[in-house]
C-alpha cells in the first residue's frame, strides 16, 4: 500500500506513467518509439549494457519482461530508496533553492536553483533522467558553479557498474552545461552513507562503451545470447534460458570461459551436443597421476546428452575423524553471515545443530558457539559443498579470532575438505552446472 507521504511526493514529481508513478522513478525508463530513438544511448540502456548486451539490446526494442524474482523485488525496493533519498536532500535546502525537472539552460551562469531533481535532458544522441543535480554556487571571480550529479543505490556494496553509471550521468550533466563535472555522489546503502566519485577518471571508459552501445543499437539482429552470472537477476532470464536451451547454447554449460567457447567456435562446434561427442578418454601419463584432474566440458555435454553419471578415477577425499557437514548462509550485501548449520552422525543418529544471527554483532556469538559445539566432538572433520564455506572460515578466524593454535578445532577448521573441488574433475552429473540452487 502507498504511504501518504509517497503519494505527496509522487505529486510533486509530475509527469507519470501509465501506473501512476513518475517516470524518473522508473528503473528502466522505456524508450516509447524505438524506431525513432533506437540511436539514442539512455541511462537505462547504458545500465542494461554493463550488465549484458542482450539485455541492452531487448530494451532498446521495448521487449516484455520475462519475469525474474530477483528482478520484480529489487526494482520497488530502489525506487523507495530513490524517493526517501530525494525527501531527505529536498528536505536541506528552502523551496525557493530547489527546481523539478529544470530545462537545460542556455548559460550557466543564469541556472539559480541549488538543487534539482529528475533532470531529463537529452544531448545528442545522450539521454538521461539524472536523479539529482547539486549546484555549488561561484566563489568569486575565475571559480564557475560547480553541478555535481547524484545517484541512489539501495545496495551496501557498490559495483564499478554503478560508479559508470554515475559517470555517464556527469558527462551529460557536463556537455548541458559546458563545463567539467569533476564530482559525484552516491547516496547508498541502510546508513545512506555517500560515496564521491571523480567522475573525469571514468570518462574515457564510459566515451568506449557509448560508442559500443551505439554500433549495437544500429544492427538489426541482436548480439549473440550468452547466458552469464546476471542472468540469475534479470528480467529477461526465462526469455534467455528457453531460447539457449532450444539453441542448445555452450554457455549453459557453467564454469566454460568466453575464451574456451571462441576456441570451440573456431572449432565449428556450437552446441552442447557437438561438444558431447569430442570427448576422449585420455590414460594419464606416470608423472601426472599423482594431480588433480582437470575438468572435462566434453564430459559434462556428454553426461547431458546420455543422462548418465560419468566418473574418472576413484573418488577419495580421505576424510578422518568424525565427519561434520558444514552450510553456511549470508547477506554479501551485508558483508554478514546469519546462519551456520552442521549436522554430525553419532551412534544415536544424526544430530543438526543450526547458529543464528540477527545481526553483525551476533555474528561472533554463532562463531564462537559453533567453535564450541566442534570443541565436544572426539576429532571432528569438516566436510562441505563449495568455495563459500571455505571463505567463512577464513573470514571468521580473521574477523572473529581463530581456534586456540594446537586445538582439535583449530585442526578441523584448517583441515575442512570442500566434496566439489573432488567432484568438480571426477564425477560429471547430467546437469549444466554443479549448484545446489
Ligand atoms: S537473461 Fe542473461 S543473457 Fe538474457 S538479457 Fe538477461 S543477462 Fe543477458
Amino acid at each position: 500500500m502507498e504511504s501518504r507521504s509517497r503519494r505527496a511526493l509522487i505529486r510533486r514529481l509530475g509527469p507519470r506513467g501509465s501506473d501512476g508513478v513518475p517516470d524518473c522513478l522508473l528503473a528502466p525508463r522505456r524508450v516509447v518509439n524505438p524506431e525513432a530513438s533506437c540511436m539514442i544511448v539512455s541511462s537505462q540502456l547504458f545500465e542494461a549494457y554493463l550488465e549484458c548486451s542482450t539485455k541492452c539490446w531487448l530494451r532498446s526494442r521495448v521487449e516484455p519482461a520475462t519475469g525474474n524474482v530477483y528482478a520484480e523485488w529489487a526494482r520497488p525496493q530502489n525506487e523507495t530508496y530513490l524517493e526517501y533519498g530525494l525527501k531527505r536532500l529536498l528536505a536541506t535546502l528552502p523551496e525557493s533553492d530547489r527546481a523539478i525537472t529544470p530545462p537545460i539552460p542556455k548559460n550557466p551562469k543564469d541556472v539559480t536553483w541549488c538543487l534539482a531533481i529528475d533532470v531529463r535532458w537529452r544531448i545528442n544522441d545522450l539521454e538521461s533522467c539524472l536523479q539529482a543535480v547539486e549546484r555549488i554556487p561561484s566563489e568569486g571571480r575565475g571559480r564557475p558553479a560547480q553541478f555535481i550529479p547524484y545517484r541512489f543505490e539501495f545496495a551496501n556494496k557498490l559495483s564499478k557498474e554503478h560508479k559508470l553509471l554515475l559517470a555517464f550521468d556527469a558527462n551529460l550533466l557536463s556537455e548541458a552545461v559546458g563545463r567539467e563535472v569533476n564530482l559525484g555522489k552516491i547516496v547508498h546503502g541502510d546508513s545512506h552513507a555517500t560515496l564521491k566519485v571523480k567522475t573525469p577518471t571514468l570518462a574515457s571508459e564510459v566515451r568506449k562503451r557509448i560508442k559500443e552501445i551505439t554500433a549495437l543499437l544500429a544492427g538489426n539482429s541482436p548480439p549473440d545470447l550468452v547466458l552469464n552470472r546476471h542472468c540469475g537477476q534479470c528480467e529477461f532470464q526465462t526469455r534467455c534460458s528457453t531460447q539457449a536451451r532450444e539453441k542448445d547454447e555452450l554457455s549453459l554449460l557453467s564454469g566454460l570461459s568466453e575464451k574456451d567457447r571462441k576456441r570451440l567456435h573456431n572449432k565449428g562446434i556450437f552446441t552442447v551436443t557437438q561438444l558431447s561427442y569430442t570427448f576422449r578418454p585420455r590414460r594419464r601419463r606416470r608423472e601426472s597421476r599423482g594431480k588433480q584432474e582437470k575438468h572435462h566440458h566434453s564430459l559434462r555435454a556428454r553426461a547431458i546428452r546420455e543422462n548418465k553419471i560419468h566418473a574418472v578415477g576413484i573418488l577419495d577425499p580421505k576424510l578422518e575423524g568424525t565427519p561434520v557437514f558444514l552450510d553456511v548462509e549470508g547477506l554479501p550485501d551485508l558483508d554478514l553471515y546469519y546462519l551456520i548449520g552442521i549436522r554430525v552422525q553419532s551412534a544415536e543418529g544424526s544430530v543438526q545443530h543450526s547458529f543464528w544471527a540477527d545481526d553483525a554483532k551476533e555474528e561472533k556469538l554463532i562463531w564462537n558457539d559453533f567453535l564450541g559445539v566442534l570443541s565436544e566432538i572426539t576429532n571432528p572433520h569438516l566436510v562441505h559443498y563449495g568455495s563459500y564455506e571455505t571463505t567463512f572460515l577464513k573470514r571468521m578466524c580473521e574477523r572473529h579470532g581463530p581456534p586456540p593454535a594446537g586445538s582439535q578445532v583449530a585442526t578441523a577448521v584448517n583441515r575442512a575438505t570442500n566434496l566439489l573441488s573432488f567432484i568438480y574433475a571426477q564425477i560429471y552429473f547430467p546437469t549444466y552446472s554443479n549448484g545446489l540452487k
